[in-house]
């Protein structure tokens, strides 16, 4: 299925798909909605190998081809929830599929998450092409820049250029969030502008330039800093994250609605799909671990982990208490973004859990 989406991709990237007067003609967008309106689009973002219920593995080849489409249309209408797609794919899925050895493949799909496949699923033909190949993408459309400023569309650590202006991004894991930072290395004497998307997945932002808290112009749904920079200016910009409990059906629960009863459900903290990795915690996989429940806080707190070399973007961990099912005792889990399996041998990753909230 990876064929179809690629040619979907490498036609919208050439320009060869229909334009007219309201902007791309409709059927790419219509097939492009069809498919995430579809059980085809899995809970990480990216899509199955086999559309139509047809299989149970994932793709490198597909996620890749669903990120590249993703990211296109967004260069193509500027349309943010195109970016929205392509940015929950890349966080949630495609990061996790790749390897710890570089390469992509296929994951065995599961109704908790993932499991183990007999084979690791390294597929070189094709998906390890594809995958880094997507890449040059995700580099096209993290940054945006003119000679009068620079807009970061995606929250990753790398560098910009444009002009006399040269600037680098990284990102940390803080207690509340994820802290954003941009080193100025080269500044031109006018005046420059630096925009960082607001992202949905935020409750709060708040920007400091050199340490001094400085509001930012929100505008378009992008927040500025415009002044003259200098070598060695730091804009930083922290993001508490929006934590959502999500059903079955897709929608959300509030978690001032939840009791004591255990209830399934998938976390999502901020861009994060949160997860438990077997690799990190066997023994919450001993059975009957389906039945297990984890104690929810009022507020999630997360501790640094950068995971390892091919996951280049910070990532929290949180540790909670939990029930396991068929036992007396609690006990303590790690949840981290399900992609950090990419760091792991492959075992399973469950992320639809049961969750009660704590006292
Ligand atoms: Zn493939």
């Amino acid at each position: 299925m990876g064929k179809l989406l690629g040619l979907a991709l490498l036609m919208v990237a050439l320009g060869l798909w229909p334009r007219r007067a309201g902007g791309l003609e409709l059927h790419v967008e219509r097939a492009y909605h069809a498919l995430v309106n579809s059980p085809d689009l899995v809970i990480f973002g990216g899509v199955a190998g086999y559309f139509g219920g047809k299989g149970n593995r994932d793709e490198g080849c597909s996620e890749a081809d669903f990120l590249r489409l993703s990211l296109q249309l967004w260069h193509a209408t500027r349309n943010a929830q195109y970016l929205e797609f392509a940015e929950r794919c890349l966080f949630n899925h495609f990061f996790g599929n790749q390897f710890r050895t570089g390469d992509f493949g296929h994951h065995l799909l599961c109704r908790e998450g993932f499991a183990p496949l007999l084979g690791t699923g390294r597929a070189w033909w094709y998906c390890t092409m594809h995958g880094l190949r997507a890449f040059r993408d995700v580099l096209d459309s993290m940054v945006t820049c003119d000679e009068h400023g620079m807009k970061v569309e995606l929250f990753l650590d790398g560098e910009c250029r444009a002009g006399d202006f040269h600037a680098r991004m990284e990102g940390h894991t803080i207690e509340s969030g994820l802290m954003y930072e941009i080193r100025v290395e080269n500044a031109p004497l006018s005046e420059f502008s630096i925009s960082l998307r607001v992202p949905p997945w935020a409750s709060e932002v708040n920007a400091r330039i050199n340490g001094c808290v400085e509001p930012l112009h929100i505008r378009e749904g992008y927040q500025t800093a415009s002044r003259r920079w200098e070598k060695g200016d730091i804009l930083s910009v922290d993001f508490a994250l929006a934590t959502r409990l999500m059903g079955r059906d897709g929608e959300s629960i509030e978690l001032g609605s939840m009791g004591r009863e255990p209830i399934e459900a998938a976390l999502w903290c901020g861009p994060w799909l949160l997860g438990v990795h077997e690799a990190k915690n066997p023994l919450f996989f001993g059975e009957p671990w389906q039945e297990n429940v984890v104690v929810l806080p009022a507020a999630l707190r997360f501790s640094k982990d950068r995971g390892s070399e091919p996951l280049d973007t910070p990532l929290g961990k949180v540790k909670l208490p939990y029930l396991h099912g068929g036992f007396p005792d609690s006990g303590v889990v790690v949840l981290q973004p399900v992609s950090a399996r990419t760091q792991y041998e492959q075992s399973a990753a469950a992320v639809w859990l049961h969750y009660c909230r704590g006292e």
